[in-house]
This record gives structure tokens, C-alpha cells and sequence, in this order.
């Protein structure tokens, strides 16, 4: 099952048309990596990205504030997290890890050694290989292709399905482990708060006397916009800046 994923990535990923393939990557492009090493890769990338996208996802739901995953909600908070993908992107050189670390390096370190790039065998400067008949010139340098972006695109995709999916889940977990919580207090009509869930503590779950269910997040530094200094002096201090005013 992982085997087919990595094999359809790499087969998606590689079917470049040949005059590009002689141009941007050689004949370096005829040798594979080996395809644990791409499974390897592709898998801590997802990984990472799950992981980020996860807390992209939780932290856009406490920000956005409102008790319960609604569509509107949920639409919302993906959009975001989709947006903060565009921070995952500086992983793209790591969706060749493969190449770089098997074939790039190696090659390079053969070259050095006045080796055949392709099979290290001596060429003492010829300009072809006697034993693979491959051209000895030194092989150009990893640089970045589309290859490595389509890759990191294809695990963006399901890494954000899946990421959206577990921090919806998490924040719903958390929404309900409040509504027992607050059970008791709710039947005495008191109102109850508390933070929300890791990675959100800096937002509050709250119930107020009737019952009502919200999350805000940063409640404490809230600005009340109605509210006036005793001393009408402190207002160029700037008005509504309730726990400010109150320190100084
Ligand atoms: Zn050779």
C-alpha cells in the first residue's frame, strides 16, 4: 500500500519529456534512487506537515472564536490552514533528499576523485568512461526543478486533509470534555470558563448563566469600547484599554 503511494509520487513526479530531462538533469536522470530512501523522505514530510497543519488548524479555530465546528467554521478554518501551508514550502529541496543524498553526492564525490561519476571507475582523464561509456565531465549540481515542487504538492494535499480532519477533532473533543465539565455548574445557572485544549490555551471556553456555549481567545486583554477612565485626564492614554489603565 505505502509501496504503491511512493511509486505512483515518483512515477507522477518523474515523467518529465525527454529533451527537458537531458537539459536540467543529465543523464544523472536514467539512475534511481533507492525506493526506501524516497519513502523515507516522503513520509517525515508528511509528517511535519501534518503536524503543522494541525496546529494551523486549532489555533484558526481559537482565533475565529464560537463554540462548535459549523460549516461556515469549519470552511473557514481550512481556507486558513491552507493559506499557512505557503510556511511548509522552504521543505521543498527535502522532497529530493533521495536524489541528493544517492545519486547527486556520491557522484560528486567520484568526480573529486577523478572516477567515473556514473560507475566510479578510474577514467584517468578520458573524456568517456571505458567500463560504462558514460561522459566523465563532472555531473551539474542539484538545483531546484518542478520535479521537487509537485512532490511537495502531492503531500501537501492529503497532509492538509488529514491535519484539518485531526485538529477539527481535537477542538470537538475539547468542546465536549467542556460540556461535561460544565454540566454541574450550568445546573446551578452559574457561568463556567476555562482554556481551551494544547495548542490553544490562550483562548477561553465559557459558559454563561443561560447557558449560552462560546470561545474567544485572549479574553482578558479584551477592549470594551464603552468603558471611561474615572480620571478624565488618563484618556489621551487611549481609550477602552481597561487592564493598561488599571496597572498604571
Ligand atoms: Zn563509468
Amino acid at each position: 500500500m505505502l509501496a504503491a503511494i511512493v511509486a505512483s509520487l515518483e512515477s507522477a513526479t518523474n515523467s518529465t519529456p525527454p529533451e527537458t530531462q537531458t537539459t536540467s538533469w543529465g543523464a544523472l536522470d536514467r539512475l534511481r534512487a533507492p525506493s526506501g530512501a524516497n519513502v523515507f523522505a516522503f513520509a517525515v514530510l508528511f509528517a511535519i506537515s501534518v503536524a503543522f497543519l494541525f496546529v494551523a488548524y486549532c489555533l484558526s479555530r481559537a482565533l475565529f472564536g464560537g463554540f462548535g465546528g459549523g460549516f461556515g467554521t469549519i470552511t473557514a478554518c481550512v481556507a486558513s490552514t491552507a493559506a499557512a501551508s505557503i510556511f511548509l514550502w522552504w521543505l521543498v529541496p527535502f522532497a529530493d533528499f533521495a536524489e541528493i543524498f544517492w545519486l547527486h553526492l556520491p557522484a560528486d564525490r567520484r568526480a573529486r576523485e577523478g572516477r567515473c561519476p556514473y560507475c566510479g571507475y578510474p577514467h584517468e582523464s578520458r573524456e568517456t568512461c571505458t567500463e560504462c561509456g558514460e561522459p566523465t565531465a563532472p555531473l551539474p549540481a542539484w538545483a531546484l526543478s518542478a520535479r521537487p515542487v509537485k512532490r511537495l504538492a502531492w503531500i501537501l494535499v492529503p497532509a492538509l486533509v488529514v491535519g484539518s480532519a485531526a485538529g477539527e477533532a481535537w477542538c470537538q473533543l475539547d468542546e465536549s470534555r467542556f460540556v461535561d465539565e460544565s454540566a454541574s455548574a450550568r445546573a446551578r445557572r452559574d457561568a463556567y470558563t476555562r482554556n481551551r485544549a494544547f495548542p490553544t490555551t490562550f483562548a477561553k471556553l465559557s459558559v454563561d448563566r443561560d447557558g449560552r456555549f462560546d470561545s474567544a481567545p485572549w479574553t482578558e486583554l479584551g477592549r470594551e469600547r464603552d468603558w471611561r477612565p474615572a480620571d478624565e485626564s488618563r484618556l489621551e492614554r487611549g481609550l477602552g484599554w481597561k487592564a493598561r489603565a488599571e496597572r498604571e
